[in-house]
């Protein structure tokens, strides 16, 4: 029996839980979305999965702690908006048969509750969890890529990552696949995929291709210029030889990508030198691509250090790769660097 079983078995029941909700806000075109202090935009479906999954964990882990991204300060002002989302977490809870392990949100405050709960700072703790409810938020309005994320931290190791990508086609190669797929992984484990319409048993094992070359490789970025330097990015890649265009997604599909073996770079070279990436980007990513045969460090060499707080403060940039290109990569990224 594993260490994680049952943590993981959660985390999937409230993954899964959190992108039903998305998916009734996809369909509804009434999306609902605000901006943030800073200028980022938030929507019903990112407050509502944040309120599903943190319900689910304080049903059963109701100690532990949780950083998640949203905090309720701009619904608690807006009723409207504290309505629509209100209506969207009991319509996402009365989907499915959950209510025996994970509960429901019993009421409106509770919803601000829940979404506060996640407000912890992090750091050097036994255990916590790190949440992002809509990663890739622009992506979510724009009907592209967008990953409900959620991993368990144990003393400043991620051992548990789940990550839903409601809009990812089930077979990549085959567009009438239908999309929606949920990952997971528990540290020592491997990693595991599953259609999100098919039961949680039946997940199977997923591996990161076996590429000695890199100049064959395919790499993916962010669609946003702003969170990665597109310039740099095309010149390590250059440095190594590929010609493929990058394959560009926003959230951490771009994790779950490479996991399963549909591209085999990950590429996010800052543009800023004062951004701090936050523990929730990247925890359950750097998990599921560790455990599917890759490696994940920031642009120095060095291990992302999930200790520091709500955010990587020690680390800059992530490249992400299988073992056996990963040194590669980093050296053309070292390459690049100096150049510049
Ligand atoms: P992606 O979809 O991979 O571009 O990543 C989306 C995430 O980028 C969001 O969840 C934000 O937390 C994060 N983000 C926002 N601003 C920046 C920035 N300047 N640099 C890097 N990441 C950022
Ligand atoms: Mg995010």
């Amino acid at each position: 029996m594993s260490l994680y079983a049952h943590e993981r078995r959660i985390a999937e029941l409230a993954v899964e839980r959190a992108c039903k909700l998305t998916s009734i806000v996809s369909g509804s075109q009434q999306k609902d979305s605000v901006s943030k202090s800073d200028h980022s935009p938030v929507t019903v479906a990112d407050f509502g999965a944040q309120a599903v999954i943190i319900g689910a964990l304080q049903t059963v882990f109701p100690e532990d702690p949780v950083v998640g991204e949203e905090d309720s300060s701009i619904l608690r002002k807006d009723d409207g908006l504290r309505d629509h989302v209100w209506r969207l977490v009991q319509e996402a809870s009365g989907f499915d048969t959950y209510q025996t392990e994970i509960g429901q949100v019993e009421s409106e405050k509770k919803v601000l509750d829940y979404i506060d709960w996640g407000r912890f700072e992090g750091g050097k703790v036994k255990r916590m969890w790190a949440l992002d409810p809509v990663d890739g938020t622009k992506g979510f309005l724009r009907g592209g890529q967008f990953a409900v994320c959620l991993a368990l931290i144990v003393d400043s190791k991620v051992v548990v990552g789940v990550i839903g990508c409601p809009n990812l086609l089930v077979d990549p190669a085959d567009e009438s696949s239908g999309s929606g797929m949920i990952f997971s992984a528990v540290i020592g484990e491997g990693a595991f995929s599953r259609p999100l319409a098919s039961p949680i048993d039946s997940a199977v094992p997923i591996s990161m291709r076996s590429l000695t070359d890199p100049s064959t490789a395919s790499f993916c970025e962010s669609v946003e210029a702003g969170h990665s330097s597109h310039g740099q990015q095309a010149k390590i890649a250059q440095s190594l030889g590929i010609t493929k265009p990058s394959v560009r997604m926003d959230s951490q599909a771009k994790y779950a990508s490479i996991a399963r073996g549909d591209g085999d770079i990950y590429l996010r070279l800052p543009v800023s030198a004062t951004y701090e990436e936050k523990i929730w980007d990247h925890a359950s990513g750097n998990l599921l691509v560790a455990e599917a045969g890759g490696m994940v460090t920031d642009m120095y060499g060095n291990p992302l250090d999930f200790s520091q707080g709500r955010t990587l403060k020690k680390n800059k940039g992530i490249v992400a790769a299988s073992k056996v290109i990963q040194p590669k990569v980093l050296e053309a990224v070292q390459k690049v660097l100096h150049e510049s």
